[in-house]
């Protein structure tokens, strides 16, 4: 490159969380990281809970699976567009907790109702 200079940099030791890409210098501030982690289970968060889901709102409601599976259709075919289904296109993607059944706002550690999600 220009110059012929040599970067200048400095090798350093960091720390990585095992659960996410979280990388920290200090291995002290990992380990008290990586404890309650979201993606770690042991901090009994709602990213490695059995109760995050995933669902469509339509005006503050839950999709049913009908209107569900019709939005899917009209999706891959839009010929299906009618004036009757046209409003699931309205419809909003929001992470729902089935056993509260709340929208999470914001995700939580050390549920009481937590339990883990298996593979
Ligand atoms: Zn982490």
């Amino acid at each position: 490159m220009c110059g012929g200079k040599k970067d200048k940099m400095k090798q350093i030791k960091a720390f990585k969380c095992e659960y996410c890409k979280k990388v920290l210098l200090s291995r002290n501030g990992m380990s008290r990281h990586e404890k309650q982690c979201y993606y770690n289970p042991i901090s009994h968060s709602c990213i490695t809970c059995l109760h995050l889901s995933d669902e469509y709102f339509y005006k503050g409601r839950i999709l049913t699976d009908e209107e569900y599976f019709t939005r899917e259709e009209i999706f891959d075919d839009e010929k299906m567009i009618n004036k009757d289904n046209e409003y699931l296109f309205d419809c909003e993607n929001k992470v729902y907790c089935t056993i509260k059944k709340v929208v999470l706002e914001k995700l939580k550690t050390q549920c009481n109702l937590y339990e883990i999600k298996k593979n």
